[in-house]
């Protein structure tokens, strides 16, 4: 395969060719037609003209991400016109550089409607921006990924059954029905029992139109309940500043709250977990209420590894959130959305750890009315923080006590919370079909970690079944009722 490149000089200051030791081109690549016709795996491949300025760098620049593009799947195309998208590699060097870019940058505008800008001149978007608002996308040189990201936002590349090894969605290790979805990678915190920042790094999260993209993709190939994940998900987009992304032809901004609103518009149940308890987080809130009443899509699920109560433990891990009011807060969620579940995660016996440190934690519990409680006893991991901290290890009996007291504490909580379930009819989600038996889960209970619905109906049920159960009865952990 082979690419006819038009490179058409342009007037340039001799300055600029002096001290950049280059000659600015604009150059239009476009695949040769016999290509684009011999090959009809490429008539449904999204089209890009590429426009492409400035020095030899830039030049490297626009080659690199050309082939990145083609190694997706993405075709170039000769006109502006013709394309699903125009990509403008611009030089910021001098004035007449900028105004060159800018030129270039309208006339994509004008002629095709969507534009990503990279290159020299996406360091000062400002000017960009104020020249162009509809400007799709800008990122800075040499920042392929966010050009790939873009390109991927406005135009999606379109997936080839007969070429590609994998399937759209990917290759998933969990049934077809329900499937995880990453939003970010790494953390900002420095818990001092964790060594999750040292192996993965800070915080590096995704931009939003990715994110749906992936999502898109998932519900696609039939999946019925999305599972966002991270180490941190309310920190989202913290790292990109919260950066504007567009999907769907509408901008959002990378952070919690609009990948919340954008993924409860996809119809399939979302929910929430590794969220910390932080004030932004009461704007979801409201969505997962609504949501609710109207059988909607955001969860009233919220996953929260509170890991402690005592503020002088939490202090010592060094938790997130560790000052915030969390009873409060909880109260506050509850108020707006009185059907929230919150699950949680504590550690016993963190070096430390008193008995009236273990008492608040259990007072915490009572106040707290968590329905879902999990518990571990706390382990010096190797390169843990908390080892160095000068604080008194728990013996493993203590350990073994307080945590066996956690467990009898909560147990009663979580069966009385599981009680005021019967009689009502609720939506369930089924797992495991069975001919007049099966196996799933409410809108409260995530997979694999909290408890189960058994469901008995009068047709068989499939996987990815979302139907209205009538429950009869509860058990310590289980919910059992009938299709109504
Ligand atoms: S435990 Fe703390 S440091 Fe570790 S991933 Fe979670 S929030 Fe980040």
């Amino acid at each position: 395969m082979s690419f006819d490149l038009y490179v058409a000089s342009l007037r340039t200051s001799e300055d600029f060719r002096q001290t950049c030791s280059s000659t600015s081109k604009l150059m239009a690549p476009t695949v040769s037609p016999d290509f684009m016709d011999s090959d009809p795996s490429m008539s449904a491949a999204p089209k890009i003209s590429f426009v492409s300025l400035g020095c030899p760098k830039a030049l490297v620049d626009s080659e690199r991400i050309i082939t990145r593009l083609r190694a997706e799947g993405y075709a170039l195309a000769k006109t502006h016109a013709g394309a699903d998208l125009v990509i403008v590699n611009t030089c910021g060097f001098l004035d007449s550089a900028k105004a060159e870019s800018l030129d270039a940058i309208g006339k994509g505008l004008a002629e095709n409607g969507k534009v990503i800008v990279t290159g020299c001149m996406g360091a000062e978007p400002e000017q960009i921006r104020e020249a162009y608002p509809a400007v799709a996308a800008i990122t800075g040189p040499q920042a392929y990924e966010s050009v790939l990201s873009a390109v991927h936002a406005v135009a999606p590349p379109a997936h080839n059954p007969f070429l590609d090894l994998v399937p759209e969605q990917g290759v998933k290790l969990t049934p077809r029905h329900y499937a995880y979805l990453k939003i970010s990678e790494g953390c900002n915190n420095r818990c001092t029992f964790c060594i999750i920042p040292k192996l993965r790094g800070d915080l590096v999260s995704r931009p939003l139109a990715e994110v749906m993209r992936e999502a898109e993709k998932l519900v696609r190939a039939g999946v019925k309940e999305i599972l966002v994940i991270s180490q941190d998900t309310s920190a989202y987009g913290v790292d990109l500043k919260y950066a504007p992304s567009l999907w769907n032809e509408r901008e959002y901004r990378t952070r919690f709250l609009d990948l919340a609103a954008a993924l409860s518009t996809l119809g399939v149940w979302i929910r929430m977990h590794y969220v910390y308890p932080y004030p932004h987080v009461d704007e979801v809130i409201p969505l997962m209420a609504e949501a609710h009443e109207s059988g909607g899509r955001i969860l009233p699920y919220l996953d929260i590894p509170f890991q402690h109560a005592s503020p002088r433990v939490l202090k010592a891990m060094r938790r997130p959130a560790h000052q915030e009011k969390t009873l409060q807060r909880i109260g506050k969620w509850r108020e707006i959305c009185p059907d929230l579940a919150i699950r949680s995660t504590f550690i016993i016996g963190f070096p430390g750890e008193t008995e009236e440190d273990f008492e608040e934690l259990l007072g915490f519990l009572t106040e707290a009315k968590l329905e879902r409680v999990g518990a571990f006893k706390y382990e010096p991991v190797r390169g843990a923080t908390a080892n160095d901290l000068g604080l008194e290890a728990i013996p493993p009996e203590v350990q073994q006590s307080r945590y066996d007291r956690f467990m009898r504490h909560q147990q009663p909580i979580s069966a009385k919370l599981l009680q005021r379930r019967v009689g009502k009819r609720i939506r369930v989600i089924i797992d495991e079909p069975g001919p007049t038996v099966s196996r799933g889960r409410s809108e409260w209970d995530a997979p694999e970690i909290d408890g189960a619905v058994t469901v008995a109906s009068k047709r068989p049920l499939r996987a990815g079944d979302i139907v209205p159960v009538k429950i009869e009865r509860a058990d310590a952990y289980d919910l059992h009722g009938i299709v109504v």
